[in-house]
């Protein structure tokens, strides 16, 4: 087995969130010697994958539709909610002070009708 330089041992530790066979492809090296190497320096091969809202890295997949992490995605989605909620409840207000107001205006109607009588 060829030697690992400094600089592929470097290159390993700044890219084994890629995975072994991405690090391998870049190297030249098979995948059981990137794999080999990485547990030699105690290295996590698992896949990370970086989101471009936050920036921040994950093991867990990202949203297949927006490319987000997991947490920013629950994010937009209760912004969503919390939009939805208050458009409910502005229409809730006005729907109640249109029904009183409507009401005032049905017993001002029938007042006006008994006093004609
Ligand atoms: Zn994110």
């Amino acid at each position: 087995m060829r030697q690992w330089s400094t600089r592929e041992l470097k290159y390993l530790e700044e890219h084994a969130g890629e995975g072994a066979r991405a690090v391998a492809k870049a190297l030249g090296r098979s995948t059981n010697s990137v794999e080999w190497q990485a547990r030699q320096c105690g290295l996590s091969l698992r896949k990370r994958r970086q989101c471009p809202n936050c920036g921040r890295w994950t093991f867990k997949p990202l949203n297949r539709i927006n490319g987000w992490c997991i947490e920013c995605t629950k994010e937009l989605h209760m912004s969503d909610l919390a939009e939805q909620a208050s458009a409910m409840r502005e229409e809730a207000i006005r729907e109640k002070r249109n029904n009183q107001q409507r009401q005032r205006y049905y017993s001002a109607k029938s007042r006006a009708k008994k006093k004609k009588k």
